[in-house]
């Protein structure tokens, strides 16, 4: 396995901010009303090839940016969503070559859940099953069918049907509008101890819905549509270990900068430790580890993905941020190329 030394320097950055013992999240301090449900969920990948395959082809969404790991710029990072990378649609990764698998474990992002059409399911199982997609298992969980299924290096994904998700899909890779993703319905957090991490989703406006087999449900009221939140406890189930199929962060949408510096700070006064404002180029983040141990993101839908290139051409060129423009031509001879 190559050690991307710039990589595990920014993730050791970033977990250096750890909670501390004593939050005032949920002891009487006001929700907040900013976040609107998932901006992106963030994973690592083995093969970029093989994961621009199965996202673009396989699963029909659009890859909206083909950019490099801002931390580690010998590394992609891709991003896939609907047609313009509309947030709560933006699946992301980074696709070191040849990592090992993650151990899955707690204190991460259990399954990362797509909406799907009502009634898509034969569908969808007979284009996955042709596929070859491994873990394939229908489902029902607070009364929605679910088909699960794991993506190239075991990640934990599902389909789930929702009737009238009025979100546009991207139908550009061949999968009409009866069947296509129309973006997140929602992620699971797996934990030890619910606790701590649902105190602190309701600060962040979460409010509970529902609670069935150790599964806590939380929802954003005037959410983008990605807005399900479910816990699982797993207080049995040691630490989950960061390789290829993890994830490696999920990330939380505000409208705007103002609106992100207001989470910022109420972040900060309830005890946590928040990174300050990072310029990502298509948005501004801010990440924090919780207290069950996942990295959270709050990501602002501004500006978006279509500042430096045209709806109509998004992601087919290789976009680099500023400060990483002088490494193009030997990016572009080292980066494994992809199929468009
Ligand atoms: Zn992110």
């Amino acid at each position: 396995m190559r050690s991307p030394p710039l990589f595990y320097a920014a993730v050791v950055v970033i977990a250096k901010y750890k909670p501390e013992k004593a939050h005032g999240a949920g002891k009487g301090f006001d929700m907040l009303d900013q976040i609107k449900g998932l901006h992106h969920v963030t994973s690592m990948a083995a093969s970029a090839r093989t994961n621009n395959r199965f996202f673009t082809d396989t699963l029909g969404l659009r890859r909206v940016k083909k950019t490099v790991n801002f931390d580690a710029p010998d590394v992609y990072h891709l991003y896939y969503g609907d047609e313009v990378g509309t947030p709560g649609s933006v699946m992301t990764y980074f696709p070191f070559p040849h990592i090992a698998r993650g151990r899955p474990g707690t204190g991460e992002v259990g399954t990362t859940l797509f909406s799907v059409p009502e009634g898509s399911f034969g569908y969808w199982t007979d284009r996955l099953t042709k596929a070859g997609v491994e873990g394939l298992k229908m489902d029902a969980a607070f009364g929605e069918n679910r088909l699960q299924f794991a993506g190239p290096d075991g990640d934990g994904f599902a389909l789930v049907e929702v009737r009238d998700d009025p979100r546009e899909p991207w139908t550009g890779n061949g999968i009409g509008e009866d069947h296509a993703i129309r973006g997140f319905h929602s992620a699971s957090l797996r934990l030890r101890d619910e606790g701590a991490t649902a105190e602190l989703l309701k600060f962040m406006g979460y409010q509970p819905i529902d609670a069935k087999d150790g599964i806590l449900r939380l929802g954003v009221p005037g959410g983008n549509g990605a807005d399900v939140i479910d816990i699982e406890t797993m207080p049995n189930v040691s630490g989950g270990r960061l390789g290829a199929g993890s994830v490696h962060h999920i990330a939380f949408a505000v409208e705007n900068r103002t609106k992100q510096l207001e989470v910022r700070k109420a972040l900060m006064d309830t005890g946590y430790n928040v990174t300050p404002v990072i310029d990502r180029d298509y948005f501004w983040a801010i990440y924090f580890r919780t207290p069950g141990g996942v990295l959270f993101e709050i990501a602002t839908n501004e500006p978006g993905f279509d500042r430096d290139e045209d709806t109509a051409h998004l992601g087919e060129a290789l976009k680099l941020p500023a400060q990483h423009a002088h490494l193009r031509s030997m990016l572009e001879e080292h980066l494994e190329p992809l199929e468009a």
